[in-house]
C-alpha cells in the first residue's frame, strides 16, 4: 500500500466515553472483524485491565477502508494505555501517528483525563478530530459540549463529528474525516530502514514481540537488525500485521504498522521509543523522542515467610522479562529479612506488579511504604539520587534535596471547590488555575509533590466529591523542599523498615502517628520500651510501652494441664517468629500490620 493511502491514528478518550465501543464499530464497518467474530471489549485483553477498566498494553490494528473518493485506504489504529503511569508509552504511540480522534461523551462533557492526553497529542502536533459520542442519550447536550471544546480545548465546534458508537451513527463520517483530515505519513529520502518501536510484549513461546511503525525502508524474515539504545544485533524471524490478530506477512514496508519477532530473550532487549534499523546499512540518526523509562516510585517487597525468598526472586525475575519498566535489586532489612527494592512507573503499576505476584505466583508478600526519587546535592558538590530513605546521607552532608512534582487536573462539581483547595494546601500544593467548565463543573489545575498524591489523594478526592470528582496528572519536574529523614527507634535502635523521608513541617505529626501505631502492635516486654521518632539525633515524638510479664496461662484456672501446655507451646512458637530489635522482640506480623495500615 502506498504511503499516500496510509493513515495512522490513535484514540484519546476519558474512561467510559466509548473508546472500546467505537473501535469495535470501526473494525466492523471496515469488515476487519465480522459481527460473529466480535467479542465484547475486543481491544482490552488482560484480566486485570478489564477489572480496572483500563488499557495497559496498546493493541494496534490495521483496517482497509474504501473511501468515497474511490480509493482504498489502510487505516492503522494505535491504541494507547489509559493511565498516566504509562504516559511515556502513550507519547510513543502518539508519536507514531499523524492524527487522533478525541472522543467526548455528549452527556458528560470534557473530563480531566481527556485533557492530559490531549496535551500529549498536541506535543506531537497531531491533527485532532473531535468526536462527540453517545448522542443517542436523552441527556446528551451538544451545544454544551461544543462550547467546552471551544473554551477548554480550543477546537472549533464545527469540526466535531456527532456519533453514537452504540447505534452505529456517524461511523462513516469518522472514517471519511480520518482520510480527509489526517495527513499521510512522509518518508525520508534515503530509503534506509527506520522503524519506531512504540510498544513490546513478551510471549512465553516466541519471546519479545516488538510493535513497530515503519518510517522508511523495509524488512523481512532474515533481515539483520539493531537498535540505537541497546547494543546487540538480531535476526528477524517473522514480521506481520494486526488484523487484529497477529497475521504473518512477507515484509513490512514504509507506512506499515506491524510486529517484528527476532531472537530477543528479554523485554529489556528492546526499549520502547527506540529506532530499529538494518545492521549492514543503518540510518545515521535515531528518530526523535526516545527517553530511558525512569521508575518514579520505589518500595521494598519482602516475603512474609522468609523461607520464600528464593521463590520471590524467581517470580520478580520472571515479571521483569515481560515488563521492562519494572526494576528490582536485592536488599535486606534488619526488620523484614531479605527482599527486593523495586522500581515502578507509578502507584498503579506498583499495584499491578504486587497483584500479579499474589495471583500468578501465589506469593505472600509485604511491601514497605512507597517512596519517590529524590535528587540530592551534597555539600562536597556531588549529585546523587535517593530512592530508599535508608540511603539518604547525614543532614550535614546535604546541601539541597529536590522532590518530584506533578501537575494535577481535577474536574469537580463547583460545590466542592473549597474542600478541594484545602486538600491541595494540606498536601503542600498550590492552585495554578480555576476554570469554569459549565454551570455545574469546575476544572482545577494545581501543582503538587508526587509523594503527597501517592497514597490517598485520589480516595480523598472521590469521597469529598461523592464520587463526582475526577483527576489526572502529568510529571512536572523537580523542586527543592525541606525534606528530612525520619527514623523510628525502638528501645533506642533504629528500625530500617520504618525510616521515611518526610517534609520537615509534617515530621512531628507523622512521627506521632507512627509511634502510636507501633505502640498498639508491639507486645509488652519485661521492661519499659521507648518508641521514638527522630530526625538526626533529635527526638520529635515519643511513646512508651509499660513493662509486664505476659502470662498466657493466667486464664486457665486449675486443672487442665494439657491446655496449659498447649498454650505454652504456642507461646514458644510465637517467639520463633519474633524479630529481635536490640533486646526487644517484635512479632513479624507487627511490621506487616503497621505497613499495611496506611
Ligand atoms: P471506554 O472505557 O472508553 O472504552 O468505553 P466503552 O466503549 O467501554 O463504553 C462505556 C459504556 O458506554 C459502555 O457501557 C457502552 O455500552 C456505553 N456506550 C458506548 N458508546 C455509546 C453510545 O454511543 N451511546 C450510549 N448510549 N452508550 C454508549
Amino acid at each position: 500500500m502506498s504511503l499516500e493511502l496510509t493513515r495512522n491514528f490513535s484514540i484519546i478518550a476519558h474512561i467510559d466515553h466509548g473508546k472500546t465501543t467505537l473501535s469495535d464499530r470501526l473494525l466492523e464497518f471496515t469488515q476487519t472483524i465480522s459481527e460473529r467474530e466480535k467479542q465484547d471489549q475486543l481491544l482490552d485483553a488482560m484480566d486485570l485491565e478489564r477489572e480496572r477498566g483500563i488499557t495497559i498494553k496498546s493493541h494496534p490494528v490495521s483496517m482497509y477502508y474504501p473511501a468515497k473518493d474511490g480509493k482504498t485506504y489502510q487505516l492503522n489504529l494505535l491504541d494507547t494505555p489509559g493511565h498516566v503511569d504509562f504516559s511515556y508509552e502513550v507519547s510513543r504511540s502518539l508519536a507514531a501517528c499523524e492524527g487522533a480522534l478525541l472522543i467526548v461523551d455528549a452527556a458528560q462533557g470534557v473530563e480531566a483525563q481527556t485533557l492530559a492526553n490531549l496535551h500529549l497529542a498536541n506535543e506531537q502536533e497531531l491533527t485532532i478530530i473531535p468526536v462527540i459520542n453517545k448522542i443517542d442519550l436523552p441527556s446528551a447536550d451538544l451545544p454544551k459540549v461544543h462550547k467546552q471544546l471551544e473554551d477548554i480545548v480550543c477546537i472549533p465546534a464545527e469540526e466535531a463529528i456527532p456519533a453514537s458508537a452504540k447505534n452505529g451513527i456517524g461511523i462513516e463520517d469518522i472514517l471519511e474525516a480520518i482520510v480527509e483530515r489526517i495527513p499521510a505519513p512522509v518518508q525520508p529520502e534515503d530509503n534506509k530502514l527506520r522503524a519506531s518501536v512504540f510498544d513490546s510484549v513478551y510471549d512465553n513461546f516466541r519471546g519479545v514481540v516488538s510493535y513497530v511503525r515503519v518510517i522508511s525502508g523495509s524488512m523481512r524474515r532474515g533481515t539483520k537488525i539493531k537498535f540505537f539504545h541497546t547494543p546487540n544485533n538480531y535476526e528477524i524471524k517473522e514480521v506481520g500485521v494486526f488484523t487484529p490478530a497477529m497475521t504473518k506477512r512477507d515484509e513490512l514496508v514504509a507506512g506499515d504498522v506491524g510486529y517484528v519477532i527476532a531472537n530477543m530473550k528479554s523485554a529489556s532487549d528492546v526499549k520502547i521509543g527506540d529506532t530499529m534499523t538494518e545492521s549492514s546499512n543503518p540510518c545515521s540518526d535515531p528518530l526523535p523522542g526516545f527517553k530511558e523509562i525512569q521508575p518514579m516510585v520505589f518500595a521494598g517487597i519482602y516475603p512474609v515467610d522468609t523461607s520464600d525468598f528464593e521463590a520471590l526472586k524467581a517470580a520478580v525475575a520472571k515479571l521483569q522479562i515481560n515488563d521492562a519498566a519494572f526494576s528490582f535489586m536485592a536488599e535486606s532489612s534488619a526488620a523484614l529479612g531479605f527482599g527486593f527494592r523495586c522500581g515502578f512507573l507509578g502507584l498503579l503499576h506498583m499495584e499491578i506488579i504486587q497483584e500479579r505476584l499474589r495471583r500468578e505466583f501465589n506469593m505472600d508478600i509485604i511491601s514497605t511504604y512507597p517512596s519517590v526519587i529524590y535528587e540530592v546535592s551534597l555539600t562536597n558538590g556531588e549529585e546523587i539520587i535517593v530512592d530508599n530513605p535508608c540511603m539518604l546521607p547525614d543532614s550535614q552532608a546535604i546541601q539541597e534535596i529536590r522532590e518530584p512534582m506533578v501537575r494535577v487536573y481535577i474536574m469537580t462539581p463547583g460545590d466542592y471547590i473549597g474542600d478541594l483547595m484545602k486538600l491541595v494546601m494540606d498536601k503542600r500544593g498550590e492552585m495554578e488555575n480555576t476554570e469554569t467548565i459549565d454551570d455545574l463543573r469546575v476544572m482545577l489545575t494545581c501543582n503538587l509533590p508526587l509523594s503527597e498524591i501517592l497514597v490517598d489523594f485520589n480516595d480523598r478526592l472521590k469521597s469529598m466529591t461523592r464520587g463526582y470528582g475526577s483527576m489526572d496528572y502529568e510529571h512536572n519536574g523537580y523542586r527543592a523542599a525541606k525534606m528530612v529523614k525520619m527514623d523510628m527507634l525502638i528501645a533506642g535502635e533504629p528500625v530500617d523498615a520504618f525510616a521515611t523521608i518526610v517534609h520537615r513541617d509534617k515530621a512531628e505529626s507523622y512521627g506521632r502517628k507512627l509511634a502510636t501505631r507501633l505502640k498498639e502492635v508491639i507486645p509488652q516486654q519485661l521492661f519499659v520500651v521507648a518508641i521514638q521518632a527522630a530526625i538526626g539525633g533529635k527526638i520529635i515524638a515519643r511513646e512508651s510501652i509499660s513493662a509486664m510479664r505476659k502470662n498466657v496461662t493466667a486464664k486457665c484456672y486449675g486443672g487442665d494441664i494439657s491446655r496449659k501446655r498447649k498454650l505454652l507451646e504456642k507461646q514458644k512458637k510465637g517467639k520463633a517468629k519474633m524479630k529481635a530489635i536490640g533486646k526487644v522482640n517484635i512479632p513479624q506480623d507487627a511490621f506487616i500490620r503497621v505497613l499495611k495500615n496506611d
